[in-house]
């Protein structure tokens, strides 16, 4: 079915006309878990057919599939180098447009074109390079899977092998074993869920087990002995580009013949192919609030011109500064990432509490207190912005605190915490870092505030001497 007409049926539906029924008053317009029927042998063949034919001559040139068909360096010979180069696509992939991973995997590659580039890599470059991209845990486990790989020797050919690297899941490990090794095995992504659950117009809730199962056994009936690399790809480039969520371009669809949810669209007025695959309900996301400390610390040399107020020697953006990152924890959310001083709080606290929250936790990370190892210059709070994780959403309220250390950085490193989990950088290196979207988003709006107010904002005002009271 083309867009215009599944628009046209959407809006017949929202004015009354063409009520969508059950599968009951449809006469089983949909079939659940229980009777998913197989694939037959020959509609299993005619699909293979006519999707390879379709991929061959259709199919979008990405940097990944080049090198798949032998290119590049090699992580344990040419085979190794394919298995190398769909592993980093993939898990690329996840969650991410190809329009976006293009360029993230020509950079990736060219910084480690082999898995033992990769395995003698830092977390923290791995991190800089990922930076955008989201979802963290791909690039750990990246860099985990490979240092696994180079030790044991060689890149794992079967899918059973493979699920056992850590991070390669059931879909990762049948895009490498069928795509570089030519195994048998079915992948099944976002796109094949949706292919397929139109082809059989499954009306069970994909994200329940037992409708997974199906989907996995039913991709596992469709792949192409001959050519599973090429069929499997095939799958998921149908889903990515004529069968879309929304607008799917079923008059151009090679498979239309064997669509279930085709051919009950033709039939009933209220049936539409975008009824598959079911909507699940989205899990409520959770509201977490922080405080968010931007931490500049002031050189020595600049802190008499500030103190004595004189901005017209010493514009406020000009003075050395470094900026305080501290790094999260190995475990959770953005593990082992950077970000500026962050606090989680209950909502509506105010800034007091807020500031006092920052206070204690500069002591806990940092070992120093305010008044007896450093100095507010200037504090003052810049704003809030909110950042949405998959499952979170983070009100953030910004400030900007400007510090002076008695004795300098060097008095802050001898105070003797843990040097890995802290770091200053000046303003340079952290527009050159790999940070997440959310702390550049902290970044940019502190940039932005400090433009606007601070050559107005007086040295030793009411913020200062709040914090002085303390
Ligand atoms: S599989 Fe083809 S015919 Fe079926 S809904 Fe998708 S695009 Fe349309």
């Amino acid at each position: 079915m083309d867009g215009a007409r599944v628009a046209e049926k959407r809006k017949r539906a929202q004015t009354g006309r063409g009520r969508r029924r059950t599968c009951e008053e449809d006469g089983g317009a949909g079939q659940t878990v229980s009777d998913i029927e197989d694939f037959s042998p020959e509609e299993a063949r005619k699909v293979r057919a006519a999707l390879l034919r379709w991929y061959d001559g259709n199919q979008r040139t990405l940097p990944w599939r080049t090198a798949a068909r032998g290119g590049g360096g090699g992580g344990g010979g040419n085979d190794g180098s394919r298995a190398y180069a769909v592993w980093v696509s993939e898990v690329m992939l996840q969650q991410t447009q190809v329009s976006t991973v293009v360029a993230y995997y020509n950079r990736w590659m060219e910084k480690w074109p082999t898995v033992g580039h990769l395995a003698a890599a830092s977390q923290e470059d791995v991190n800089d390079l990922w930076a955008g991209l989201g979802y963290y845990r791909r690039a750990r486990f990246l860099l985990e899977g490979a240092k696994s790989i180079v030790e044991a020797g060689e890149f794992p050919r079967s899918a059973a092998d493979l699920r056992k690297v850590r991070g390669i899941g059931d879909y990762t490990a049948g895009a490498i074993a069928s795509i570089a090794f030519d195994e048998v095995v079915p992948v099944v992504d976002g796109n094949v869920i949706r292919v397929i659950s139109r082809m059989k117009a499954i009306s069970s809730n994909p994200k329940e087990s037992a409708t997974m199962k199906s989907i996995w056994r039913l991709a596992g009936q469709l792949v192409d002995p001959s050519r599973p690399g090429d069929f499997n790809q095939a799958l998921m480039e149908l889903g990515a580009t004529l069968c879309s969520r929304s607008s799917p371009s079923c008059s151009s669809c090679p498979v239309s013949g064997q669509c279930l949810a085709l051919s009950l669209s033709k039939k009933l007025e209220s049936a539409e192919v975008t009824d598959y695959p079911k909507k699940a309900l989205k899990p409520k996301q959770r509201q977490d609030f922080a405080a968010v400390c931007v931490l500049e610390i002031v050189q020595e040399s600049d802190l008499g011109a500030l103190k004595t107020r004189n901005y017209k020697k010493l514009r406020v953006n000009d003075y050395k500064k470094s900026l305080l990152l501290i790094k999260r924890p190995e475990e959770g959310l953005l593990a082992g990432l950077w970000e500026f001083p962050t606090v989680l709080l209950a909502a509506g606290a105010d800034q007091a509490a807020r500031r006092e929250a920052v206070d204690r936790y500069l002591t806990e990370s940092l070992g120093v207190n305010l008044g007896d190892d450093y100095d507010a210059i200037f504090r003052q709070d810049v704003g809030d912005c909110v950042h949405v994780f998959s499952h979170i959403r983070l009100h953030m309220h910004v400030e900007l605190l400007t510090i002076s250390i008695k004795g300098g950085l060097g008095a802050l490193e001898e105070k003797g915490q843990d040097l890995t989990t802290w770091k200053v950088v000046n303003d340079d290196s952290i527009r050159s870092m790999g940070l997440t979207s959310g702390v550049r988003k902290v970044y940019t709006m502190v940039k932005n505030f400090k433009q606007k107010t601070l050559p107005s904002l007086a040295v030793g005002g009411t913020n200062t001497k709040s914090n002085r009271r303390r």
